[in-house]
């Protein structure tokens, strides 16, 4: 089959150790994806005259519409604003999914649930400032959010088409309208609506934020498709990886009209950096959703398969009590692909 174009971003930190295992897998795959590879993140600050996202990534992700993304590092509190943040307005990549799924039974054995969160709005477009009181500069802080009808409806509907191609049977809208009766209100008031256009075909259920992230933690096995707000999505994503063994197996999707960029959940981890310990699952994952994005996903279930087959033969690096360097990982799995050869 013809390798579809697509851009590569090594990205900070542990980035360029757990890529190369993915491209060692992909490689196993056939080498699907014809990667450009473009700079992006700290390391191209330092080398592309302090942008951290420079035009020539930009570029090619407008030419490939498809991008895999290593971690990228931001620097808390002053520095750049986030180039992760950036890409999602540069592209419009109003949808993140994150999928999670029990792969190595824990505390869990059965989770397999969908986070749908909105990407662009909500209070996480941190539009804030101080308010001065009695010669103190930051006595009060306030924070703005926004949700637009039409931000809002976009996301139920991308939920509720996930769920029917994906053969989910219930879309759970997860909000704080009792209280945020404007923001968050109107987040529900729409998703009533579309749901309504999917009676019959697909279930609606509707969860306060609070209860839901209980009901997470007790029994997640209840829950199919959950769609929220960006703010909610962000921590309700990070909590629900923690039910599946951590970050470490957690991949996300960005989802736009005009691009797409797929990358691992966690971030950059300095502290381990070099050393040969970071878990390349989260990433491989990322480019099994990737490979489901573009059309391949026969190739997907291969690799997901030999993830498993992998993790299941004992296989694993240090973060999940095994030995295995990021590099033999990779190996192991481009292996295990490489055993099971395409039907
Ligand atoms: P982190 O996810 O990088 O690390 C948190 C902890 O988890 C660390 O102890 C780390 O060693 C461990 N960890 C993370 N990924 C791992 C892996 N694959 N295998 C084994 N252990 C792993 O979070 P942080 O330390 O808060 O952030 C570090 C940097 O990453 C920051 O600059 C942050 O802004 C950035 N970040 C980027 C993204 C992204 O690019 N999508 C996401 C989150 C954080």
């Amino acid at each position: 089959m013809t390798p579809i174009p697509a851009t590569l971003i090594r990205g900070d930190g542990i980035g360029p150790e757990i890529m190369d295992a993915v491209l060692a897998a992909l490689d196993a795959l056939g080498a699907p994806f014809a990667f450009e590879e473009r700079p992006a993140g700290l390391n191209a600050m330092e080398r592309h005259g302090g942008d951290p996202l420079p035009e020539e990534t930009l570029a090619s992700i407008r030419r490939t519409r498809l991008a895999l993304k290593g971690p990228l590092t931001t620097p808390v509190g002053s520095g750049f604003r986030s180039v992760n943040v950036r890409l999602r307005e540069a592209f419009g990549l109003y949808a993140n999914l994150r999928p999670c799924r029990t792969i190595v039974p824990g505390r869990f054995s059965d989770v397999d649930l969908v986070v749908v969160r909105e990407n662009l709005g909500g209070l996480y477009v941190g539009q804030e400032h101080w308010i001065p009181v009695a010669g103190d500069p930051h006595a009060v802080g306030v924070a703005t959010g926004f949700n637009t009808r039409e931000a809002c409806r976009r996301i139920v509907t991308y939920a509720f088409d996930y769920a029917v191609t994906h053969g989910r049977k219930t879309v759970t809208v997860v909000h704080k309208a009792n209280i945020l009766k404007v923001l968050s209100g109107l987040f529900l008031e729409e998703a009533r609506a579309v749901a309504k256009d999917y009676a019959g075909r697909v279930a609606f259920d509707e969860r306060i934020i609070d209860a839901c992230a209980m009901q997470l933690v007790l029994d997640p096995a209840r829950f199919d498709v959950l769609v929220t707000t960006n703010l909610f999505g962000d921590i309700l994503s990070d909590l629900v990886a923690g039910l599946v063994g951590g970050l470490g197996f957690a991949p996300g999707a960005n989802i736009g009209p005009d691009a797409a960029v797929f990358e691992a959940v966690h971030g950059s981890a300095p502290d381990i950096a070099g050393q040969g310990k970071a878990n390349p699952v989260a990433l491989l994952l990322a480019a099994g959703l990737m490979l489901d994005h573009a059309g391949r996903p026969d190739a997907a279930r291969r690799l997901r398969d030999a993830i498993t087959a992998t993790l299941a033969a004992g296989t694993g690096t240090p973060d999940i009590g095994g030995t295995a360097t990021t590099a033999e990982f990779g190996a192991a799995v481009a292996a295990a692909i490489r055993r099971a050869p395409a039907p």
